[in-house]
C-alpha cells in the first residue's frame, strides 16, 4: 500500500536527534511553555521575517486567538475563501462572527481576488486569505484591499509553511500569521501544536495572554482566555526537525514537477504555480470529472488519496443558519467534486512514484 503520507518514515530518517530533543525534554523538568518553547518561537519568528512568535496549542487555535486579539467577534464579518478547511469558517464562527465566502479561482484554489470587494460591507473587519495546498494566496491585491477598506488581514497559512509570494514567506504579511504544526503539516509535530505570528508587539501581547487565562501577572486574568499553550515537548520535537524544512520541501517539488511532467500529456490537469509563487506542495492536487471512480481505482491498485475537501464550509451544518446555498460558489462546489489528492510526501520513493503514475495512466487509459 502506497499511503498518502508516511509520518514513520520521517521519523525513521532523522530518529537520533528527535530521541534525543524528547529525552532531554523529559530531563528538563519543563512541559509547559519554558526554553523550548521560546527557542521554537524564536526560530519561526527569524525563518519568517516576523518580529514576534507564539506557540499555541492547535492551529485552529491560532486563527481564534488572532480574531480575539483584533476584537472581532458578534456582529462582524470576516471574509474568508469558500474552499478551505473547515477550520478557516469555524474559527470565525467560535469567535460569534460571521464567515462572508468569496469563491476561489478554479487554476490555483486561492481566494478570487477579483471577487473580494463585492463581498466587503460596513460590518467586515477582517480578510483570512488560506494559502491552500501550499500555494500562496494572491497578497498585494488582498492588502490594497485591506487598505482601502480599513480591514485587517490574518494569513491561515497552516498550509503554506515555506511557501513564497514573491520571494517573502507566507504568513509574514498579514496584521497576524497562524500556523499549523499538525503531524501532516510540512512541519509537523507528533501530535497539535500551532503558532501566531505577528510585527506588532500589542497584538503580540495580547495573545500570549489569551493562551494563558488572558493573564498579564500569573493569576490576575484581564480578560477571559483559553489554555493553549504549545508543549515543551512537541517544541523540542519541531525545533529538531525545523533544519530539515527547507529540503524537505525541495523534496515535494521535486516530486510534484515529476509527477506534473507525467500527467499534463494525459490532460489531466495539475497544480499551478504562479510566476509570484513559490509552492511548497502541502497537497499535490489532480482533478478528474470521474473522481471518485479515480479513487476506487488508485485503491484496488493499493494507492491511497484523499478529498480536500469534500464539502465546502458555506453548506456544512453550522453554516446552515448563514442561509448560503448549493450554487452560490460554483468554483468551490466544483473543487470539491473533482480534486484529488495524491500521495505526497518528502521520502516518497522513485519506485512509489512511478507506481502512482502508472496507476493514473492506465485509469486515463
Ligand atoms: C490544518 C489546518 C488548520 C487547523 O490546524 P490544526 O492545527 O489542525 O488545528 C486550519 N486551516 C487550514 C487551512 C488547515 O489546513
Amino acid at each position: 500500500m502506497i499511503p498518502l503520507v508516511d509520518l514513520t518514515a520521517q521519523y525513521h530518517s532523522i530518529k537520533k536527534e528527535i530521541d534525543t530533543a524528547v529525552l532531554s525534554t523529559l530531563e528538563s523538568g519543563y512541559f509547559i511553555l519554558g526554553p523550548a518553547v521560546t527557542k521554537f518561537e524564536e526560530s519561526i519568528a527569524a525563518y519568517l521575517g516576523v518580529d514576534f512568535g507564539i506557540g499555541l496549542a492547535s492551529g485552529t487555535d491560532a486563527l481564534v486567538l488572532a480574531l480575539r486579539a483584533l476584537n472581532i467577534g458578534a456582529g462582524d464579518e470576516v471574509i474568508i475563501p469558500a474552499y478551505t478547511f473547515f477550520a478557516t469558517a469555524g474559527a470565525v464562527m467560535s469567535v460569534g462572527a460571521k464567515p462572508v465566502f468569496v469563491d476561489i479561482d478554479p487554476r490555483s484554489y486561492q481566494i478570487d481576488v477579483n471577487k473580494i470587494k463585492d463581498a466587503v460591507t460596513s460590518k467586515t473587519k477582517a480578510i483570512i486569505p488560506v494559502h491552500l495546498y501550499g500555494h500562496p494566496a494572491d497578497m498585494n491585491p488582498i492588502l490594497t484591499i485591506a487598505r482601502e477598506y480599513g480591514l485587517k488581514v490574518i494569513e491561515d497559512n497552516a498550509q503554506g509553511f515555506g511557501a513564497e509570494y514573491l520571494g517573502k514567506k507566507t504568513g509574514s504579511f498579514g496584521d497576524i500569521g497562524c500556523l499549523s504544526f499538525f503531524p501532516t503539516k510540512n512541519l509537523g509535530a507528533f501530535g497539535d501544536a500551532g503558532m501566531v505570528v505577528t510585527n506588532d508587539p500589542a497584538l503580540a501581547e495580547r495573545m500570549r495572554m489569551l493562551r494563558t487565562h488572558g493573564w498579564k501577572e500569573k493569576y490576575y486574568s484581564e480578560e477571559v482566555g483559553y489554555n493553549s499553550r504549545l508543549d515543551a515537548l512537541q517544541a523540542a520535537i519541531l525545533q529538531a526537525k525545523f533544519p530539515y524544512v527547507d529540503s524537505w520541501n525541495e523534496k515535494r517539488r521535486e516530486i510534484s514537477m515529476r509527477y506534473s511532467e507525467q500527467l499534463v500529456p494525459l490532460g489531466m490537469a495539475v497544480p499551478v504555480e504562479h510566476e509570484w509563487a513559490k509552492h511548497v506542495y502541502h497537497l499535490y492536487i489532480i482533478r478528474s470529472t470521474k473522481r471518485n471512480e479515480l479513487q476506487a481505482f488508485l485503491k484496488q491498485k493499493g494507492i491511497a488519496s484523499d478529498v480536500y475537501y469534500p464539502l465546502p464550509p458555506h453548506l456544512s451544518v453550522p453554516c446552515r443558519k448563514f442561509g448560503y446555498s448549493e450554487g452560490d460558489f460554483p468554483h468551490a462546489e466544483l473543487a470539491s467534486r473533482e480534486t484529488l489528492a495524491l500521495p505526497l510526501y518528502p521520502e516518497l520513493t522513485i519506485s512509489q512514484q512511478d507506481e502512482v503514475i502508472a496507476a493514473v495512466k492506465e485509469f486515463v487509459g
